[in-house]
């Protein structure tokens, strides 16, 4: 059995590589899923006869469009939009829409994918799919931006809805940019639908502490791994990459926790400052001015700034979130962390630390959160708000915040489990795979071929 299963991992493993050539960060997260899968194939090899994996690798669908648009001067610009619907087993396709040049076919199919397992691991009854474009938002003027959301909502709109796909945020995409693409949607449907997209403004249907879930959810998810320890985020010393959303709510939680957070990051540089991070400044440079985090100097003077991202890893510390990007965090920075005593890892972003990483703190004993897992509550929250929406309803903060902390105490027992189950006690890289896969592939069984 071992030998057919190993058989039928790289079999499924070569297809998608040669059906999908050059989607290197698609094949990393294939790869990823697929290392964590031999033990629950060997235990119910049904999942191999009905042919589960080779249908999980494939998007039901993946629709590119022209999203073009006219900037200030009059110039007009062409994008590229995407929506990959990559797995509907357990609801509607659920995923954020992410904005950036980088943005192509093979990063929108990896999220995607890590999108279902992430969301099955909720327990929320919603599907995986991912989106955006590589449209670059930086220096844009609002009305750029405007008209951008605009011409793309113009097409998605066609593929989308509350019970088929529902989109949020991702990186370039907040509240404002949610706002005018729901204003596009509700004009060309003449509905209020307002389940259609997650991360909107309060006023219109959005949900309390939608804007805080994946950074808090990250924090909650870490209080727990350090507690199967004996530890606590309590007087540890963090440091988070980024200065995003994600970044910026994971800090406000751990500062509130008692952690010192003494650095964070842009795609420029980072800040180190020993006293802890001002998080006002930052909420001000990055929320309001939308300026580079090199600023921080102006009003802290004491604090230190380096160009570069990679050096974040090189600050000693107990726990570490790298919150930004892909593949941020390499084996080189491990090695550091690893060798300065960190205790704990979690992802805030998505497959920031690449597969070496993840190896050398599993094989160091350090407590690894992966990201389908630890940044889990910002999508449980989207699910929420949607819930919200269907009651026309609203709960207060506290009742959000209370949910959210349910679903990611329920998100680490649930990794843990499976880690137990299959032998790899703790784990969670494994588990996560394992109990997401698992839910998912029930439920294909159940759906048959189709
Ligand atoms: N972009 C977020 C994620 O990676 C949130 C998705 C959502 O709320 O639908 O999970």
């Amino acid at each position: 059995i071992d030998e057919q299963v190993q058989h039928y991992l790289d079999e499924v493993y070569s297809t998608v590589v040669s059906r999908n050539p050059n989607e290197t960060e698609f094949h990393q997260a294939v790869a990823l899923i697929f290392k964590s899968l031999s033990p629950i194939l060997r235990k119910y090899p049904h999942y191999m006869e009905k042919g589960i994996l080779e249908q999980l690798v494939e998007p039901e669908r993946v629709i590119t469009f022209r999203v073009p648009w006219i900037d200030d001067n009059g110039k007009v610009h062409v994008n590229r939009g995407f929506r990959v619907q990559f797995n509907s087993a357990l609801g509607p396709y659920k995923g954020g829409l992410r904005f950036h040049p980088s943005v192509n076919v093979s990063i929108v199919k990896f999220l995607g994918l890590e999108q279902i397992i992430k969301n099955a691991l909720t327990g929320q009854p919603i599907g995986g799919g991912k989106g955006g474009a590589d449209f670059d938002p930086k220096g844009k003027s609002d009305n750029e931006i405007m008209r951008f959301c605009q011409s793309y909502m113009s097409e998605l709109a066609r593929h989308i809805g509350p019970d088929t796909d529902i989109p949020a945020g991702d990186i370039g995409v907040g509240a404002t940019e949610i706002g005018y693409m729901f204003g596009q949607y509700k004009k060309i449907r003449g509905n209020f639908e307002a389940g259609v997209l997650t991360g909107k403004g309060l006023g219109y249907g959005g949900s309390l502490a939608r804007k805080e879930a994946t950074g808090y959810g990250a924090i909650y998810f870490v209080e727990e791994m350090l507690k199967s320890k004996g530890l606590s985020i309590n007087g540890s010393t963090t440091v988070v990459s980024g200065s995003g959303n994600v970044a910026i709510y994971a800090i406000e939680k751990a500062t509130s926790l008692g952690a010192k957070v003494v650095a964070c990051s842009d795609s420029d540089g980072f800040i180190y400052d020993e006293n802890g991070i001002d998080l006002d400044t930052i909420k001000e440079i990055k929320e309001v001015n939308k300026d580079r985090i090199e600023t921080y100097l102006a009003k802290h003077p004491a604090a230190a700034y380096f160009a570069g991202c990679n050096g974040i890893w090189g600050i000693p510390c107990d726990v570490a979130l790298p919150c930004a990007t892909q593949n941020e965090l390499d084996s080189e920075s491990a090695a550091k962390l690893i060798s300065h005593g960190v205790k704990a890892v979690a992802e805030g972003a998505n497959m920031p630390c690449t597969p070496e990483a993840i190896d050398a703190f599993l094989e160091n004993d350090i407590l690894f959160g992966p990201a389908k897992a630890a940044n889990a509550g910002g999508v449980a929250v989207s699910s929420l708000e949607m819930a919200q929406n269907s009651m026309r309803m609203s709960w207060t903060f506290e009742e959000v915040d209370e949910k959210l902390q349910q679903i990611m105490k329920n998100t680490y027992e649930s990794c843990l489990a499976a880690s137990i189950e299959f032998e790899a006690e703790g784990n969670l890289e494994i588990g996560s795979n394992i109990a997401g896969f698992k839910r998912v592939a029930d439920a294909m069984v159940a759906h048959g071929v189709i």
